[in-house]
């Protein structure tokens, strides 16, 4: 079967011969010969609180220049604009509580239609359940795409001294760790000398019962595409640095499409 490798695709006899060709000029195709996969992805990336997929979902924009799609941000801004949608989802934002799956699969399907998606997404904070899922399967296939599910794998003691060493400075905002990234005086800013605390969502037992809940809403899912999905890769995010973890994604990403 074809192999949609990402990167430096000339496009080739071969390729021609596989089926694979390459994409009109689109923001993936650089001077250098560099062509994007026929396919667009559309990127599933799964990483509980603490895994760094807020650093993995940059590099990955960075690397595919494909837009980020965040339900929650999406959401957000409804209860920031006052709209309909955001009168009707505030109560169940406020509690934390999951907001209908038709009503985020339809924001989803209006998102992934814009042009900017013509090369790929990723998709952050969706699918949420099972139903999502299901749709998000098919909306991705409609839409020409293919699904690659990232899941970033933390081991939870790891994830419990690395969210609980959290340090933020009240006064700007800059987030210090006791092991990754320390200030140079314990306990005080860099930048402006004021005391640091630790926020409310990072003392321990936040943390814990965050990562149950997590744990309690993704775990069907990943045993969904597990089941249903060629494209499901689990990547050991617990040791190396964010560079590393990527440089592993990115390799992966390279050979995964078309298995
Ligand atoms: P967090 O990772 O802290 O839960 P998000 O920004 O992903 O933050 O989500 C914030 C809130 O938005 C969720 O608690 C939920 O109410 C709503 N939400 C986001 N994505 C979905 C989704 N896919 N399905 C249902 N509700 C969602």
């Amino acid at each position: 079967m074809a192999v949609d490798n990402e990167m430096p695709a000339q496009a080739t006899s071969a390729q021609a011969a596989s089926g694979i060709r390459p994409a009109a000029a689109s923001p993936l195709q650089h001077g250098n010969g560099v062509v994007a996969p026929v396919k667009p992805r559309a990127i599933v990336l799964f990483g509980s609180p603490g895994s760094g997929k807020g650093t993995q979902s940059r590099y990955l924009v960075e690397w595919l220049h494909i837009p980020q799609i965040s339900t929650g941000d999406m959401l957000r801004d409804h209860i920031r604009r006052g709209d309909d949608i955001g009168i009707a989802i505030t109560d169940r934002m406020r509690a934390g509580s999951l907001v209908r799956d038709e009503l985020v699969n339809e924001l989803v399907r209006e998102r992934i239609a814009q042009p900017d998606c013509d090369n790929g997404f990723i998709l952050d904070g969706y699918p949420r359940t099972p139903a999502q899922a299901e749709e998000m399967l098919r909306l991705v296939a409609s839409r020409g795409a293919e699904e690659v599910v990232i899941h970033l794998v933390v081991d939870y003691n790891v994830i419990i001294s690395r969210m609980t060493g959290r340090r933020v400075c009240p006064k700007c905002g800059t987030l210090y760790n006791s092991v990754s990234r320390p200030p140079k005086i314990e306990g005080i800013c860099d930048l402006d000398g004021t005391p640091l605390v630790v926020r409310d969502d990072d003392r321990e037992e936040v943390v814990r019962r965050r990562l149950a809940e997590y744990e309690r809403q993704t775990q069907p899912l990943i045993d969904f595409f597990r089941a249903t999905s060629k494209r499901l890769i689990e990547v050991d995010a617990s040791h190396d640095k964010p560079e590393e973890v990527f440089r592993r994604i990115r390799a992966t990403l390279e050979n995964v499409s078309g298995k």
